[in-house]
């Protein structure tokens, strides 16, 4: 059910933006989603594709952008995707880095047609 919520608000957001622009039609929106944020891609897509069919908005496309979780080491002022090898600094080793990404759930970009 929290997909399904998230891809409401995205079609909330869709279609603010369009009121914005009459006479444009979107056919396509990007979203990005960090691996942190809890988000299941397929279920979201699946939510979405759910809630577009049928209403005016049908078709219109969705693109999710995997986001991956990345950790910042500031003495070296590196930043990097955490991957198996944990949350340490792959330069310095030092273990205690700080979060800088990986929680995102934006709306990238829209595509429309004149
Ligand atoms: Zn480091």
């Amino acid at each position: 059910m929290h997909e399904l919520s998230i891809a409401s608000a995205i079609l909330d957001a869709v279609r603010k933006e369009a009121e914005k622009r009459p006479g444009v039609r979107v056919r396509k929106v990007g979203v990005r989603i960090g691996a942190l944020s809890g988000v299941e891609p397929e279920a979201l897509s699946f939510g979405f594709g759910a809630l577009v069919q049928g209403t005016d908005l049908d078709p219109l496309a969705l693109e999710i952008e995997s986001v991956p979780w990345r950790q910042r080491c500031p003495p070296c002022d590196l930043t990097f995707d955490v991957k198996d090898e944990g949350l340490a600094c792959p330069r310095c080793a030092r273990p205690e880095t700080l979060m800088a990404g990986g929680d995102e759930l934006d709306l990238a970009y829209l595509e429309v047609e004149e």
